[in-house]
């Protein structure tokens, strides 16, 4: 019989992904159910991207490229990171990989090690604490509640932190609360960190284009620029172009930990699909409209979404102020009783009451901050209202 190592013992698969699949197969056994636990967009890649992937195929730039990236997706990261940081990144600053995922991934197996400490926000994209646990690292979770608009607090920061700490991880747009730092929050994380040279800071910015609010939302780097000696910038083109398939992320960093990343990454995948690369080059190089064109679309679906949940009595929502999820809070109808005679005693219960009304969601323990649950905009725009009208009608149903 097989056992697996105590690495992958340590960990759990990511509940979304899984939450996802059971929509998925509830739907195709035929169950009438509208699924909200998408975590990409429904769009499709723009056109002119993808019949760049199509012609790179035929031109057979078919081969493995550098492990770094090929020059054309180095130069569209540099552009973009100077455009929006300020910051000038070498070659030997920047790792590619497949999907933002693998390069965080590739990040903590480059640094952390012997119970290390890596501090996590929570509510947190599921994967983060199982990135850290798979790479022996302990998850230092941080609860940032709704009261502190989801966002960690200077005090909490302070405290969180000690001589084992290695990593902050940062994710502003967050999934799952759309959730982002002001200048003037980032700045004051800045003045905590800045007493403690040894913790590094890995910013997942994978969300940065899907951005409600005026002006651009503001980055640790550009805030801080004398932190950029121990910041790791993550990004792709999954979320802002609608190429979650095509599995490209990026992360900026100091060399040395950039060394160390692709090093490793020699020894894993050599490099991603090299036609994959030359699509999220030109989708970063090339006309930007299909950005703004989706956002127009999401914000509209937040709106109508938030709007309609804060009808409902027993639940409330925050308004996110990017991304393309709703974290509401459901404190108000723990301890309530279905038609069916089941007490609701957590938000698992909740999620699990919806699926049964035809609504698919993520509980909020899943991200480490409860009572909440998450719901995904990344559906059509009918969808998100039928959602919202069974969510209605379920709550409306509990005594
Ligand atoms: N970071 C966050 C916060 C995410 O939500 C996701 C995807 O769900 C990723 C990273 C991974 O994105 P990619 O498709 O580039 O691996």
């Amino acid at each position: 019989s097989f056992t697996p190592a105590a690495r992958v013992a340590r960990i759990k698969p990511s509940p979304s992904v899984a939450a996802a699949a059971r929509a998925k197969e509830l739907r195709a056994a035929g169950a009438d159910l509208v699924d909200m636990t998408v975590g990409e967009p429904d769009f499709d890649t723009p056109d002119a991207v993808k019949e760049v992937g199509i012609a790179a195929i035929r031109d057979g730039d078919t081969k493995y490229t550098p492990v770094n990236g090929t020059p054309a997706l180095r130069k569209a990261i540099r552009a973009r990171m100077l455009d929006r940081a300020g910051v000038s990144y070498g070659d030997d600053q920047i790792s590619v990989g497949g999907g933002a995922k693998q390069v965080i991934f590739l990040a903590l197996m480059a640094s952390v090690d012997d119970e290390a400490e890596v501090i996590i926000p929570a509510p947190y994209w599921v994967s983060y604490p199982d990135m850290v646990l798979a790479n022996e690292g302990l998850p230092v979770i941080v609860e940032c509640p709704e009261s502190a608009g989801f966002k960690l607090t200077p005090e909490a920061l302070e405290s969180a932190i000690t001589t084992k700490t290695r990593w902050l991880i940062l994710n502003a747009p967050s999934n799952p609360t759309g959730a982002a730092y002001s200048e003037a929050e980032l700045a004051a994380l800045a003045a905590v960190l800045d007493r403690h040279p040894h913790v590094w800071i890995l910013t997942d910015e994978i969300y940065d284009e899907i951005w409600f609010e005026a002006g651009r939302v503001p980055s640790i780097v550009k805030v801080a620029p004398h932190l950029a000696d121990r910041t790791f910038v993550v990004n792709g083109v999954s979320k802002s172009y609608a190429m979650t398939g095509w599995r490209i992320g990026y992360g900026v960093g100091p060399a040395p930990l950039v060394g160390a990343i692709n090093k490793l990454q020699s020894q894993m995948s050599s490099c991603p699909a090299s036609m994959s690369q030359a699509a999220a080059a030109a989708a970063m190089a090339g006309d930007q409209s299909f950005i703004a064109e989706t956002v127009a679309v999401y914000k509209q679906r937040r709106d109508i979404a938030v709007a309609a949940i804060n009808k409902i009595d027993g639940l409330s929502c925050a308004t996110p102020s990017g991304a393309f999820y709703l974290y509401p809070n459901c404190a108000g109808v723990i301890g309530k009783t279905t038609p069916e005679g089941t007490r609701i005693e957590n938000d698992l219960d909740f999620v699990l009451y919806l699926l049964d009304r035809g609504v698919a969601a993520i509980h909020g323990a899943a991200y480490g901050l409860s009572p909440h649950f998450r719901i995904s905009t990344a559906t059509s725009t009918d969808l998100v209202e039928e959602a919202c009208r069974r969510i209605a009608a379920a709550v409306a149903a509990l005594h």
